[in-house]
């Protein structure tokens, strides 16, 4: 019902799948029936997800928001026949940056896997009603979108620090941490959205959870490793 509801993932997966364009349609800005004005968070990310599709090499008009009423029916149709045009003028998918399709899609699929590290990055701006369309264009730069997406940093547990005491493994909302009681926790990267949350948890005299960025995160220990390094600690 509401164009806030088209999440970041809802569009890129649509250009995972091969789409060309992807359309939104919203309400009237301040036209917002509820309090939540969705719409303003519709257009902030798609202002963010066409700096995203510039990295990833893909034309950000490939991606389009227009606001109307449900009775500009004249509106809709001029805006989505203009969007048609310009998606068939702009060729297949990647066409535009002679980037092939395997090459796009497995891009689309990492970054895809960031987006929740995304938003818990760009949360504040994310959340800013924009009313000024002067401010659009540049709310979100290409070289702050590189930085975000050149700098993603790793959360690591330690195995020769962790005590396995539980306590990140029950503050991880993604569920990204396997351990249980006298094992080695350890992060389960694929499921990790790098929210850091392991790393406050962490009592500083263990200090085991810890934030990466400048190497690849080790793998983990083995299934036998990680029960003899508990039984060593308590020897
Ligand atoms: S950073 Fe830590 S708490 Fe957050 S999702 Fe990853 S493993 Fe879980
Ligand atoms: S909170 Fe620290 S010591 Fe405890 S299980 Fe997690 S990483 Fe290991």
């Amino acid at each position: 019902m509401c164009s806030g509801r088209v999440d970041l993932e809802f569009v890129l997966r649509a250009f995972s799948n091969g789409i060309d364009g992807v359309f939104i349609g919203g309400c009237r800005l301040n036209e917002c029936n509820y309090v939540t004005h969705g719409n303003y968070h519709a257009l902030n990310m798609t202002l963010l997800c066409r700096k995203i599709m510039e990295r990833l090499g893909l034309d950000p008009a490939r991606l389009r928001i227009e606001f109307m009423s449900g009775s500009e029916g004249n509106v809709f149709v001029e805006v989505v026949d203009d969007f048609i045009r310009q998606i068939k003028g702009l060729g297949s998918l990647g066409s535009e940056s002679g980037v092939n399709s395997n090459t796009l899609k497995s891009r689309l699929v990492e970054v895809r896997k960031l987006i929740p590290y995304i938003k818990v990055m760009k949360n504040e701006k994310l959340a800013t009603r924009l009313t000024d369309p002067n401010a659009y264009t540049d709310f979100y730069t290409r070289e702050e979108i590189d930085e975000l997406l050149d700098k993603v940093v790793s959360y690591y547990i330690d195995p020769e620090k962790c005590q396995a005491c539980m306590i990140c493994q029950r503050r991880c909302p993604a569920e990204a941490i396997d351990g249980g009681k006298n094992r080695i926790h350890f992060i389960n990267q694929d499921k990790c959205i790098k929210c850091g949350a392991c790393v406050e948890a962490c009592p500083p005299r263990f200090g085991a959870a810890t934030k990466i960025s400048d190497r690849p995160v080790p793998p983990p220990v083995s299934e036998k490793e990680r029960m003899l390094s508990r039984n060593t600690k308590e020897k």
